[in-house]
């Protein structure tokens, strides 16, 4: 039988929830939980100045434990990154993260907010997209891509 990781009760076809990434909550936890928020974790959480492999993972960001336990007095904090999970369990542990992080997972799970350093918000507006998607650059590299200044 399948555990509800939040109260450990058994999981019941009739409470069972569906959400992609979700499925190891039974649906009245799912339900009174705080909202998600979902944040990055390169460039966010960790200092990054791009890739330089899987196993190298930036010291965290000034500010970013306190910024965390800020969020989780309001939301369920979830880092959603596409870096292997177990490498940023062992980040957190490190650092002193994990009481703080409710998830860590590749999938885009819904949330009230995501915090990124690499969206572009969408307004409405595909004409005003475009041309923040032709000028957007991450705030920590200094080109836009090699040797291309904007
Ligand atoms: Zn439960």
């Amino acid at each position: 039988m399948k555990k509800c990781r939040q109260c450990f009760g058994d999981i019941f076809p009739e409470n069972e929830v569906t959400v992609n990434g979700m499925e190891d909550m039974c649906y009245s936890c799912y339900k009174a939980r705080k909202p998600n928020i979902c944040i990055d974790f390169d460039g966010v959480l960790a200092q990054y100045s791009g890739w330089k492999g899987p196993d190298c993972l930036g010291d965290p960001m000034p500010g970013a434990l306190d910024f965390v336990k800020r969020l989780k007095e309001r939301f369920n904090v979830i880092i959603l990154s596409t870096r292997n999970e177990e490498c940023i369990k062992v980040w957190c542990d490190d650092h002193g993260f994990t009481e703080y992080i409710a998830y860590i997972t590749d999938h885009k799970l819904p949330a009230t907010v995501y915090v990124d350093d690499r969206a572009v918000q969408f307004s409405g507006n595909f004409t005003q997209t475009l041309v923040e998607v032709e000028n957007f650059k991450p705030y920590w590299k200094e080109y836009w891509y090699e040797g291309v200044k904007k």
